[in-house]
């Protein structure tokens, strides 16, 4: 086996794994029978890095789990106040809050080591404060916040490259010649203009998935009769693209299909196969983001993201409920259920669920209801 970009032989001194879904956005498809060591450091390590930040947003909403590393911080703003959300949708305030009354200072700040710096700052100007006093009267709460927003932005040519060499990775992984898809390597490597790869908007859900079901989906298609091969690429449902890698296909048909959930981090296996029809690629396929319909499907994934948000807090929320009453009654000494078990189980889950939940029984929770 040879390394497709520099056709040098792959062997176990130079092989090296490389992720076919990027690793940072939760793909775990990989191969070690695509590229030499040195081709995988430098063939577009820059595009890869550009799409896991362009969609790290959505990976930390999701807090998708990485080999090495978690997602990064993303900002938000909570009013006009900036916030930092943490993966998994933990917020904090990015800076301190002060507020200066006539005799009190008001400050809120994500941490005691953040209060104690705002205070030292403070003493500066009010010498006579005692930082000590202030420090042991702090009130430790947290706030429910109805609605957060965060800025996404998508798109460009190192978007489409990397998408392009995905499928590249996939078409050579699945065994294809690496000769067919040379005339898109350059476009991979530079910044050289390429046709090629195209946003895709069906009319029709390509395939169906559960209401909390996230995925990534990569597809290889190729029909002698029509002469396409091509590769489909789904990411978080619905970042939707379509990468010809040939017009002149005549081998034998090829399908070759992955599906990955996000959510339960599972391989999910679709029975029927993906159907585009070369009718539908020229009428659904774009070069550019045609932003309304981006707008509309960010919407639906963001409630899918909710909608995933909600269920694991409600798992957090029983399984720390559960946790405390064992710690408080031991199954040593409690063998069976008492009432008083049942009573403090249930105060707790009740709390927990108000607290995080209390706005949604008032208004719609636009973007995101999290902790602070
Ligand atoms: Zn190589």
């Amino acid at each position: 086996m040879n390394c497709y970009i520099c056709d040098i032989k792959l062997t176990k001194d130079n092989e090296t794994e490389e992720h076919i879904l990027l690793n940072s956005i939760g793909g775990k498809l990989k191969s070690k029978k695509l590229m030499c060591k040195d081709c995988n450091s430098r063939f577009g390590s820059d595009i890869d890095h550009q799409l896991s930040k362009q969609l790290n947003p959505i990976a930390n909403l999701l807090d998708i789990k990485r080999d090495r590393g978690e997602p990064q911080n993303i900002k938000g703003k909570y009013r006009d106040r900036e916030v930092i959300i943490e993966p998994g949708g933990k917020i904090k305030w990015a800076r301190p809050y002060i507020e200066k009354g006539e005799k009190v200072i008001h400050i809120e700040a994500s941490s005691v080591g953040e209060a104690t710096k705002v205070l030292k700052g403070l003493q500066r100007s009010y010498p006579e404060m005692d930082i000590e006093k202030a420090l042991h009267n702090h009130k430790k709460g947290k706030k429910y916040l109805e609605s957060v927003t965060i800025g996404l932005t998508f798109g460009g040519i190192d978007i489409k490259r990397a998408i392009c060499k995905m499928a590249v990775n996939y078409f050579v992984d699945k065994g294809g010649d690496p000769s067919v898809i040379k005339h898109l390597l350059p476009f991979i490597e530079s910044k050289e203009n390429c046709d090629s790869i195209k946003y895709f908007y069906p009319r029709r859900e390509v395939f169906y998935k559960e209401a909390e079901e996230i995925l990534h989906s990569i597809v290889l298609i190729g029909n002698a009769k029509t002469k396409c091969l091509f590769v489909y690429v789904e990411l978080f449902n619905e970042f939707k693209f379509v990468v010809t890698l040939s017009n002149d296909y005549d081998g034998m048909e090829l399908y070759e299909s992955y599906h990955y959930n996000l959510v339960t981090n599972e391989v999910v296996i679709y029975d029927a196969p993906l159907t585009i029809s070369p009718r539908e690629l020229k009428q659904y396929c774009s070069d550019d983001i045609d932003e309304s319909k981006f707008r509309e499907r960010m919407k639906l994934l963001f409630q899918r993201i909710d909608k995933v948000t909600v269920s694991r807090r409600i798992h957090t929320i029983t399984q720390n409920a559960m946790d405390e009453m064992v710690a408080k009654f031991p199954p040593d000494k409690y063998p069976v259920f008492t009432t008083e078990m049942i009573s403090f189980l249930s105060q707790k889950v009740a709390q927990e669920f108000v607290l995080s939940f209390q706005n949604r029984f008032f208004k719609d929770g636009k973007d995101k209801d999290e902790e602070c």
